[in-house]
């Protein structure tokens, strides 16, 4: 039996980020301003974020340096391992391999302090000493209040109300790092305000807690806006991911055929993909799959538009495949796939036929998640169990065909703050919604008026 678990030393973590920009075939198209329709310039963004990163946003270089400082702090926690499933490939039965890259090792238990540390980092060199962002399950939270806490800064978590009742530890986790957590909306900002005049009992959204936290950083100048997945910079951050996977199979002599992720906003997939696309772009045989919940199927059922980021209507317009703003996803388990829109690096990919997508309902993805819980003895979090379903359907496709593959799927987080949800799914009351075809089509009416990207017809 080949090995189990492949580990790198930390002088394996990367030099560089790698900015899939530089090689797409479709450079993704220009944000807009929403009053003008132009493309967004960097003063427009210079309110909410550091210099440093906006530049990350617009660059076409291939690799981004990681500042050292950065790195040693990834050095806390990474190069992550490299699963071979052996345990679950026998419990399927299958004679594909599948290997994982494991982020829950991280101290917030999840892949997003990568791209929290480094904006943290950008943040404190540009002389800003405070740090607000949005929070869906708690993880992005998570990762920031850590982040900033280890480079002195104060941090503002909105985060989405029925997560904030439903998850008091991953609250107490921000505090223990120094952050202050708020339930969102809240009477702590305009936006908030607005919408609990009109839905007092509103459970939240990303797309909300989004508006809170812009409005917070671009009412204070001491404050920088830090957002958890989407944007091309966050994308960027999570590549150290995959450049270490490379890395991790060639010692196990292993090229996937497959590679797959789970897609809320799109960074724990992008940054695992993202380096292997490079290799399909130079046209290497590769499939390339997302995976996402049916009660969000922002990229199997959402058209790709211009749309806001958020609900309040406050960020640029973004070309993306989006469920319209004002959608409001029904309250599934995985929080952190509760969002609207998702990243326009993975949209245009998507639209190019690089990369496509699938999406399961909640029910199958837990089913899954037990059996891999059991077998490889890892509790993936709701949001990674869509990867693992997903995963776990190719296999048995690729038996049924009499295929082997190789498979690689990213493991984005554990589960320890989400038993609610398994113990939900093991006493028969986990619930599966069924998303009607005119709940999406009253939220697409909202972006109807929209500037529409190139080359998509109306
Ligand atoms: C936040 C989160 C996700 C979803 O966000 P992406 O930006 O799509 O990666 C997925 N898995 C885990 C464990 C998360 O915490």
């Amino acid at each position: 039996m080949s090995e189990t678990k492949i580990t790198l030393p930390e002088s394996a973590i990367p030099a560089g980020w790698y900015n899939i920009a530089a090689d797409m075939p479709n450079r993704p198209q220009p944000v807009l301003h929403p009053g003008t329709g132009e493309p967004v310039g960097p003063d427009d963004l210079a309110p909410l974020f550091p210099l440093d990163l906006i530049l990350q946003e617009v660059s076409e270089e291939a690799e981004v340096a990681i500042p050292d400082a950065v790195r040693d702090v990834y050095r806390l926690w990474r190069p992550t391992p490299l699963y071979r499933a052996h345990r679950l490939e026998r419990e399927l039965g299958t004679r594909s391999r599948i290997f994982y890259k494991y982020e829950g090792v991280s101290p917030a238990g999840s892949h997003k302090p990568n791209t929290a540390v480094a904006q943290a980092y950008y943040v404190n060199e540009a002389g800003r000493t405070r740090i607000s962002t949005e929070t869906g399950a708690g993880q992005w939270g998570s990762a920031l209040a850590l982040a900033a806490q280890l480079f002195g800064l104060e941090c503002k978590v909105y985060m989405v109300k029925v997560s904030y009742e439903q998850k008091p530890y991953r609250r107490s986790m921000m505090e223990t790092w120094g952050a202050s957590v708020v339930a969102s909306p809240s009477q702590d900002t305009n936006s908030g305000r607005a919408i609990l005049e009109s839905s007092p009992d509103s459970p939240g959204s990303l797309g909300i807690a989004i508006s809170e936290a812009v409005e917070d950083a671009a009412q204070r100048e001491d404050t920088a806006y830090s957002l958890g997945s989407v944007l091309n910079h966050v994308l960027l951050h999570q590549t150290v991911i995959g450049q270490e996977a490379l890395a991790q199979l060639e010692v196990a002599g292993a090229f996937p055929d497959l590679v797959a992720g789970c897609v809320g906003g799109g960074s724990n997939f992008a940054g695992l993909a993202f380096p292997f696309l490079r290799e399909k772009i130079a046209g290497r045989e590769l499939e390339v799959l997302a995976c996402e919940p049916a009660a969000c199927p922002t990229l199997t059922r959402g058209p790709f538009a211009y749309d806001f980021g958020d609900t309040g209507q406050l960020t640029p317009l973004v070309p993306m495949h989006t469920l319209g703003h004002d959608f409001v996803p029904p309250g599934i388990h995985a929080g952190g796939l509760r969002y609207h829109g998702v990243a326009p690096l993975i949209s245009q990919l998507v639209l190019d036929g690089l990369v496509r997508a699938e999406a399961y309902g909640q029910k199958d993805v837990f089913a899954s998640a037990v059996r891999f819980a059991r077998a490889e003895g890892i509790i993936p979090a709701p949001e990674a169990a869509h990867a693992v379903h997903g995963v776990v359907e190719a296999a048995a496709r690729a038996d049924a065909e009499g295929r082997e593959r190789t498979i690689l799927f990213n493991l984005s987080g554990h589960g320890h703050f989400d038993l609610g949800a398994y113990d939900a799914y093991l006493r028969g009351d986990l619930e599966d919604f069924a998303l009607p075809e005119d709940e999406i089509e009253r939220a697409l009416k909202a972006i109807e008026p929209l500037p529409k990207p190139a080359g998509v017809s109306s």
